[in-house]
C-alpha cells in the first residue's frame, strides 16, 4: 500500500464495519493492498487504540498510519455511570444525542457475559419491565451496539467472553442494526466472538425470528421470552402476543435452524400468583412439546410500576419441579444485580433516558 497522507475528511466508522468492509473503504480512499488496513483493523479491535506506527505493516507507510488514525471514527459515547455489586457491573453509556443506555457485565464461573442493549427504550411494553415503561425512544446504530463491547473490553478492561442481547430493547425490532453488529462482533480479524457465544433474545417477534434464520450465523443462540403459555394471560403480560400469538411463535421456533446440539433458551419470569401455578407449568410443558429447549425460570425482580410480587424460594422451587417432572431441562436463575437495578426487567427508566446519571435498562435481560 502506498504511503499516502489523509486525502479525505470522511471518517471510517470502524465499530460498524467488518474487516472486509474496512479494508475496501481504505482501499477506495488510499489504494494499495490490504495488509495495512487489515493490520489496523486487527490492532483496533485487539488493543482499543489507533497507534499504528509501530506495526510492521506500516513500516513503509508511516503517513498512512497517521492518516488512518485521523480518519478512524468512534461514536461519541461515554461511560456516564457504573455500579457494581456482587461481581455484577452495570454501566451506563451516554450516547451522542444524550440518551442513556445500560449494559451489564455478569461473571459466571470462568466466563464473563456482557448483556447489551439494542434500543433506547422498547416498544414491546411487557408489563413487568421498566424498559417497557419507557416506550421506544430510538434504535441504536450498529456502532452503538458494538461500542458497548468495545467499552467493556478497553475502557473497563473486562475480558468479555459471551454476549447476550438482553438489555434495553427488542433486538428483532432493530434487526438490520443487530445483524450488522453480529457481523462485526464475530469477525475473526476483529473482536472474534463466535456465534455460539452470542445469544439474541426476543419477546417473541415472529417476523424477526424468521428473518434472523435466513442469515448465516452458525450456532447463534436464540432466547425467547414466554412468561405464560396461554394466549389470554400472555397477552396481558406481553402485548406483543396480540400480533404474534403463541401458535405462530411456536411455528417460527420449530422452523428456526438450531445447530446440532443447539437448544432454544426459554425465559420465564415467575410472577407470584400470576403465572406460577401447576396449571401454568403444565401449559408451558405442553406448549414446548416437540421443541428442543432449555428453560430459565427467573423470579420477578421488582421495580415495574405494575405491582407484581416476587415469588418465594418455595414457589420457584415448586414451579421448577413441575417442569422437571414433565421432562424439561429447567434452570432456576438466582437473582443477581437487584441492588443496582441491573436484574431482569430493571433496566431503563423514562426519567433517566436523557440523563447522565441514568440507571436504565431491560429485556428478559441477561441477568436473572
Ligand atoms: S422485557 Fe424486553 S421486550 Fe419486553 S418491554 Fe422489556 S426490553 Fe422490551
Amino acid at each position: 500500500m502506498p504511503d499516502t497522507p489523509a486525502t479525505s475528511m470522511e471518517t471510517l466508522a470502524i465499530l460498524s464495519m467488518t474487516c472486509s468492509e474496512f479494508e475496501a473503504a481504505v482501499r477506495a480512499r488510499h489504494g494499495g493492498g490490504p495488509e495495512a488496513a487489515i493490520a489496523a483493523y486487527r490492532h483496533v479491535f485487539r488493543t482499543g487504540t489507533t497507534t499504528f506506527a509501530d506495526l510492521p505493516a506500516f513500516a513503509a507507510a508511516p503517513a498512512l498510519a497517521t492518516a488512518l488514525a485521523t480518519q478512524i471514527h468512534f461514536p461519541r459515547c461515554e461511560i456516564a455511570a457504573r455500579h457494581e455489586a456482587a461481581g455484577v457491573l452495570k454501566f451506563s453509556t451516554r450516547l451522542p444525542d444524550a440518551h442513556v443506555i445500560e449494559s451489564v457485565l455478569i461473571p459466571d464461573k470462568q466466563r464473563l457475559t456482557l448483556c447489551v442493549s439494542s434500543q433506547v427504550g422498547c416498544r414491546m411494553g411487557c408489563r413487568f419491565c421498566i424498559t417497557g415503561e419507557m416506550g421506544i425512544l430510538r434504535n441504536l446504530t450498529p456502532e452503538e451496539i458494538v461500542w458497548q463491547v468495545y467499552a467493556a473490553r478497553f475502557l473497563l478492561n473486562r475480558p468479555v467472553d459471551n454476549i447476550v442481547f438482553m438489555g434495553m430493547g427488542e433486538p428483532m425490532d432493530n434487526l438490520p442494526a443487530v445483524i450488522q453488529a453480529l457481523h462485526v462482533l464475530r469477525d475473526q480479524r476483529g473482536l472474534n466472538i463466535a456465534c455460539r457465544s452470542i445469544t439474541v433474545s426476543t419477546a417473541g417477534h415472529v417476523d424477526g425470528i424468521r428473518q434472523l434464520a435466513t442469515h448465516d450465523f452458525p450456532n447463534l443462540r436464540l432466547a425467547v421470552s414466554i412468561h405464560a403459555a396461554n394466549d389470554q394471560l400472555r397477552t396481558k403480560l406481553m402485548p406483543i402476543n396480540v400480533r404474534y400469538p403463541l401458535a405462530r411463535l411456536k411455528e417460527a421456533l420449530r422452523d428456526y435452524p438450531l445447530g446440532k446440539s443447539g437448544v432454544i433458551l426459554v425465559e420465564y419470569v415467575l410472577l407470584a400468583g400470576v403465572n406460577d401455578s401447576e396449571t401454568h407449568a403444565r401449559e408451558l410443558a405442553s406448549y414446548l412439546d416437540g421443541l428442543r429447549v432449555r428453560i430459565n425460570v427467573i423470579p420477578y425482580n421488582g421495580g415495574s410500576s405494575v405491582p407484581f410480587t416476587t415469588p418465594t424460594r418455595e414457589q420457584v422451587d415448586a414451579f421448577c419441579g413441575w417442569l422437571s417432572a414433565a421432562g424439561l431441562f429447567v434452570k432456576r436463575r438466582h437473582p443477581r444485580g437487584r441492588s443496582i437495578m441491573a436484574a431482569c426487567g430493571q433496566l431503563g427508566r423514562r426519567d433517566t433516558a436523557l440523563s447522565a446519571t441514568s440507571t436504565a435498562r431491560g429485556h428478559g435481560s441477561g441477568l436473572p
